[in-house]
């Protein structure tokens, strides 16, 4: 998730309104689609019986390749998954910082997603699903209700307040930006709400709505340029809002790119109400790769209950992690060959497969073009149209850092003579700019500890920590601390002396993560068509007979990324699109994402 406004005092009014992220480019209800088919007791969509057992590969191993590998196999289908890293998960990564043999003394540190909008319902379905809702708590943001204290370091003056009990200046800055900014036409923020909301829901609504935003030329508006602009907002203001942030942290690292993109988040809801997920993200690309479907009650077609897609990958490749695919090319019958090369062993092998879900960052996509010569290069052209290949080389992606250390106990809680807490979640606009502080104490999962995420920076930010990485850890962990003792001066802080003894620290920085291009997609102003192309990627031929085969999913072919909602969602346009492939569709009672495409499909600008 990116450092998009999200609202404090605005959050509870939301939760009263039960929203679902209905992404207003294409309002499907994915969320009823899923919960429909598990009332009928069947898999989302159906295959004819011919296609029984046919190999689908899944390249990535992320949130939604595990969706669509769990669901293909619901359906009947033969999943294969590889896996370019050594883990399960990608950007899902739960790391253990601290001593994982004592629970008390560790604490999962989220190097990727940490926070799960309840609005998301898709996302939320499959934590359901797994088990994980049962064994989460609402995400300490700051200024959130849930925040014990938040102060923001702003200008080198600090600023401390309790729960969402705003300072009176920002109170106004969130209500210029909720009840004034927003309101305004075309934006029409309650009405968009509302046709959001449960009750009252209105995708016909929606899309009227958002497609006067686009007519009227909004795409062409980076945030900046909207407060400036069409907000008419002061430099002062622009500045304090960029600031604070109400609820994910401040917010000026998301002024270049496109307003719609930070529009689509706040009309969603995504921005706020947040779960921590105590058990750890990346569990639950872990449980659909290891558990079979009769273990979370799910039905399945063809396979014996006990299937699992990890079974079915290992029978096809027994080490399917650490296997990087590196070319796929369409066969003249509509196959694929795929090349994937093992990085243990350090050899390539080939595949044939007859559908390929691809779900990694898309740039990568245009890198296996080059990787072995001329004649590869034009067999792989093939893979997607001139207008779609340029969509995928303009996508553009949002920097992220962080560095965590996990510590021996909240001390955060302990109360001064000030009667404040002695620390607080912390925006500031120096160095660290969000820090973050989780208590692990009241989960049922294994790591019971504490910690606190020294620096949570996007986009140019994240970069400094970049500039020097011959630098060990330690020395940003000392940067940090440096910072946050002198933010926290009058409370003798001495970060130091409360880190864990064990293995306390952590760092990473998605630039530079192999099998990653930066943390996530987000656009910038001007590329709504370019989005819109990936995202219907899906749809191509899907009214002829044996369609194409080679699908893009994953967060950057999403309308919102930075969240897993749009990971989870893309992934269920890829299963529908499985079953169109193979003969078969989604059932009359349970209509799917193309089926409802004609009527809520992304407008063409
Ligand atoms: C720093 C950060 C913070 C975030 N915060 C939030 C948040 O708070 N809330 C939220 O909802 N979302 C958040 N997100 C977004 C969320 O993590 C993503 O939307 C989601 O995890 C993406 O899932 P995916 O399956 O689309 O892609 P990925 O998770 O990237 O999965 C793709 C997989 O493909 C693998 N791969 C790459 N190349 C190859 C290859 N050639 N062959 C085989 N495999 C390959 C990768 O290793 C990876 O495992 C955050 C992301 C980041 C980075």
């Amino acid at each position: 998730m990116s450092a998009i406004p999200s609202r404090s005092k605005g959050a509870a009014r939301l939760l009263a309104k039960n929203v679902t992220a209905l992404v207003p480019d294409f309002p499907f209800h994915y969320a009823r689609f899923l919960e429909t088919a598990d009332s009928l007791g069947t898999p989302l969509a159906q295959v004819s019986r011919q296609a029984y057992g046919k190999q689908v590969l899944i390249v990535g191993a992320g949130v939604a390749g595990m969706v669509a590998a769990y669901e293909a196999m619901r359906m009947g289908l033969h999943p294969v998954v590889v896996e370019a890293s050594g883990r399960i998960g990608g950007r899902l990564y739960s790391y253990v910082a601290g001593d994982p043999q004592d629970p008390d003394n560790s604490v999962i540190c989220e190097m990727g997603a940490m926070r799960f909008p309840v609005s998301g319902k898709a996302l939320m379905h499959y934590f359901d699903k797994v088990g994980m809702r049962a064994n989460s708590t609402d995400f300490p943001n700051p200024g959130s209700p849930f925040t014990p204290s938040t102060v923001v370091d702003y200008q080198q003056k600090q600023v401390y307040y309790e729960g969402d009990n705003l300072p009176v200046d920002y109170a106004e800055i969130e209500r210029k930006l909720f009840e004034v900014f927003l309101e305004q036409d075309p934006i029409k923020f309650t009405e968009m709400e509302a046709a959001m909301s449960e009750g009252s829901l209105d995708q016909a609504r929606i899309k009227a709505l958002w497609n006067a935003i686009l007519d009227a030329g909004w795409d062409n508006l980076s945030f900046f340029a909207a407060m400036v602009e069409q907000a008419g907002w002061s430099r002062e203001d622009i500045d304090l809002f960029g600031q604070i942030g109400f609820g994910t942290g401040g917010w000026n690292t998301d002024y270049p790119n496109c307003f719609l993109e930070v529009l689509r988040v706040l009309y969603t809801g995504l921005d706020t109400n947040h779960k921590l997920m105590y058990d750890g993200s990346s569990e639950l690309p872990g449980r659909l790769w290891r558990r079979a479907p009769d273990t979370f009650g799910d039905t399945m077609v063809h396979w014996p209950a006990g299937t699992t897609v990890e079974g079915l990958t290992t029978q096809v490749i027994s080490q399917p992690l650490n296997q990087e695919v590196r070319q796929i090319v369409r066969r003249s019958n509509g196959e694929f060959d795929v090349w994937v090369f093992d990085r243990t062993l350090g050899s390539e092998h080939s595949y044939t497969f007859p559908a390929v879900v691809y779900t990694p960052h898309k740039r990568i996509l245009d890198k296996f073009r080059y990787m072995d010569g001329a004649a590869r290069f034009n067999q792989m052209n093939d893979l997607l149209s001139p207008k779609e290949w340029e969509a995928v080389m303009y996508t553009h992606y949002m920097q992220s850092a962080k560095i965590f250390a996990q510590t021996k106990r909240p001390f955060w809680t302990d109360v001064g003579t000030d009667l404040q807490y002695r620390m607080s979640v912390t925006l500031s606009e120096r160095i660290t700019r969000g820090t973050y502080l989780l208590d692990y104490a009241q989960s049922q999962g294994p790591y019971k500890g504490c910690g606190l995420f020294l620096s949570y920076t996007w986009n140019d930010d994240a970069l400094k920590f970049l500039g020097d990485r011959g630098a060990p850890l330690p020395s940003h962990v000392q940067l940090c601390t440096t910072l946050l003792d002198s933010v926290y001066a009058p409370h003798q802080l001495n970060l130091a002396a409360e880190f864990g003894m064990t293995n306390p620290f952590v760092e990473i920085n998605w630039e530079e993560q192999p099998f990653f291009l930066c943390a996530f997609k987000m656009n910038l102003p001007g590329q709504y068509e370019y989005q819109r192309l990936l995202f219907s990627q899906f749809m191509n031929g899907v009214s002829v007979l044996n369609p194409d085969g080679f699908i893009l999913a994953g967060d950057d072919v999403s309308w919102t990324g930075g969240w897993a909602e749009g990971a989870v969602t893309t992934a269920l346009n890829a299963v529908n699109k499985l079953a169109v492939k193979f003969n078969g569709g989604t059932l009359l009672t349970n209509r799917g994402p193309i089926d409802e495409w004609q009527a809520l499909q992304p407008k063409a600008l």
